[in-house]
């Protein structure tokens, strides 16, 4: 196997469908359907053909001497402007699995997929393909749903052959498959194995996440007459919450099992300089990979918000946005991760993963590990995204070596 053609098939896949700002895959539109036309004339010298399910995903097999089957895969589609590693690594490195077990009978049934729609760009609903095909998608969720034209995401999904109703079907699909492992290499997408100046990191999960608005109302009132001591500042109450959530995360954090709170959205009304802001909202994102932590912080962050509130005089309000529970990693398929990382770089530093990924989609079903590679300056879902060279190869070496333990530990 080789590490140098997964690189020259990235190169090839960001030349094709790129702009100088970046990769332009997104879902669902004819830069994405072009990227995914590539692929397959990638998959026609191994003799491989993909088959599509309900949901749009596509998936190439190569039978084995057993119908279990080790699942390799990511996603081909990109944000706009996005970066050349993020999805096509954990493709292109599943393409290579392909190519050097193809012609041969493997031990086990070996299959690609290729996820529809991991980025929720354009319509705002990530991981769209793999929660139908893991039966967590609410297909009444996302029907009435339109990208910045107008056009809606059932008439997006016809274009490409896909009916909203029948996604789910891809459930039933995967269900069929003897599913022993899903294994996905990815960017790391945060700054993380650069701090530590590692090439390669084992994911033990998947954030769980507590989305939230909280909403202080007080009394808007004029900046010069109104003393300091008299106000109602529905602001004040939510910036010490901001703060105090900041020390929530640093306080619950332990080496190797960080966890974050952040504040993305502010909204203060009357939004008037000579104004003291009457009412105050801000969102809140919670996210780790304990379940107890995670309800510890939310806890934390209501008791906060309650005392910023009577402090300034002001009351406090919360709206749940949504909720995701923590996705733990199989522990046999981490050992296995472990090893290969360890084998390939000289150390195996683990790490949780904060974004979302198809791999947690998969997690009630079948044992699941992913693996990090390096990411330059933390960034992704930008042109800068990068992963140096050195660090790549060893990467992909390390994920083609757990590959290959894992078929060796499925076929028993
Ligand atoms: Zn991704």
């Amino acid at each position: 196997m080789d590490a140098q053609r997964v690189i020259a098939d990235l190169k090839e896949l960001a030349a094709r469908t790129s702009t100088p700002d970046g990769a332009q895959r997104l879902a669902w539109g004819p830069v994405w359907r072009e990227a995914r036309e590539w692929f397959r004339g990638r998959l026609e010298p191994l003799g491989l053909r993909i088959r599509t399910d309900s949901a749009g995903n596509n998936w190439i097999t190569l039978p084995g001497k057993s119908a279990r089957t080790v699942i390799v895969g990511s996603h081909l589609d990109s944000v706009p402007n996005g970066g050349w590693l993020d999805g096509a690594l954990g493709v292109m490195a599943g393409l290579e699995v392909l190519r050097s077990h193809a012609g041969t009978t493997p031990p086990v049934t070996l299959t690609l997929v290729d996820w529809a729609d991991e980025e929720g760009a354009r319509f705002g609903r990530s991981l769209l393909g793999s929660s139908a095909a893991a039966g967590s998608l609410n297909v009444n969720e996302v029907r009435h749903l339109t990208d910045r034209q107008g056009v809606s995401l059932v008439d997006a999904l016809a274009e490409n052959g896909i009916t909203l109703d029948r996604m789910t079907d891809a459930h039933r699909e995967l269900k069929a498959i003897d599913a022993r492992a899903y294994l996905e290499l990815h960017i790391e997408q945060g700054p993380v194995l650069e701090s530590m100046n590692k090439s390669t990191g084992v994911v033990l999960g998947t954030f769980g996440v507590e989305r939230h608005m909280i909403r202080f109302a007080g009394q808007a009132a004029h900046s010069g007459s109104t003393p300091i001591a008299m106000r109602r500042d529905a602001f004040l109450a939510a910036a010490e919450t901001a703060l105090e959530c900041r020390a929530i995360a640093t306080r619950h954090s332990k080496p190797g099992a960080g966890v974050v709170c952040t504040v993305g959205v502010v909204n203060v009304e009357p939004k008037i300089v000579t104004a003291v802001p009457g009412v105050c909202e801000i969102s809140l994102d919670q996210r780790a990979l304990d379940p107890g932590v995670l309800a510890a912080m939310h806890r934390d962050a209501r008791d906060a918000a309650e005392r910023a509130a009577r402090a300034n005089n002001v009351t406090v309000e919360w709206r749940h946005l949504w909720r995701i529970e923590p996705r733990p990693f199989d522990s046999d398929l981490l050992r296995l991760c472990e090893e290969a990382v360890r084998e390939e770089t000289g150390e195996a530093p683990r790490l949780p993963s904060g974004p979302l990924h198809d791999a947690a989609e998969m997690v009630p079903h079948m044992p699941v590990v992913m693996m990090f590679a390096f990411s330059s300056n933390g960034l992704s879902h930008c042109k800068e995204e990068d992963t140096p060279l050195p660090h790549l190869e060893k990467t992909i070496r390390a994920y083609l070596r757990l590959v290959e333990k894992t078929i060796a530990h499925v076929a028993g």
